[in-house]
């Protein structure tokens, strides 16, 4: 799991992003980049649920809770707290062939499902999975695939 008191010590922190008002002016990137070792932290105060919420995708009340394609969420969390950022990489592919895209227009219904989310505010979920997704392609361990 992150750090077994990391619920505890850390506030949950999101990555800032351009106005509204701003981004319609142009095409350029409004997600703005968060320090790794705030990402970091942020895995930190993953809990490890024994039941993990976040990762089992279900309809409740005809409200989708979890994520529907069941995201190994926990364990990749874990990987951002130690560092391991292409690991992290090679998990989120074992469920999700475009984490760039899931990780910005995904709603993120594993947060709400985030057990965490009772007692304090969610792990930030949407933001680590993009923020692998954005480290895999700078680092180019995401390569396009050409058209067959
Ligand atoms: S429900 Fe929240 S705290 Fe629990 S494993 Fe998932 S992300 Fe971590």
């Amino acid at each position: 799991m992150g750090k077994p008191t990391g619920f505890m010590e850390f506030l949950r922190e999101v990555a800032n992003e351009v106005a509204p008002a701003d981004r319609i002016r142009n095409w350029d990137e409004f997600h703005l980049h968060m320090p790794e070792e705030n990402l970091q932290t942020q895995g930190a105060r993953c809990m490890d649920c024994g039941t993990p919420f976040c990762h089992t995708g279900m309809e409740m009340n005809r409200a989708a809770s979890g994520c529907p394609i069941n995201n190994l969420i926990p364990e990749w969390n874990d990987l951002i707290y130690r560092g391991r950022w292409k690991d992290a990489l090679d998990r989120l592919h074992k469920t999700n062939n475009f984490p760039e895209f899931t990780g910005r227009v995904c709603p993120a219904p594993c947060e709400g499902a985030c057990v965490l989310g009772i007692i304090e505010p969610p792990v930030t979920i949407k933001n680590i999975e993009y923020s692998i997704a954005e480290k895999g392609w700078e680092a180019g361990w995401i390569t396009p695939t050409p058209p067959s």
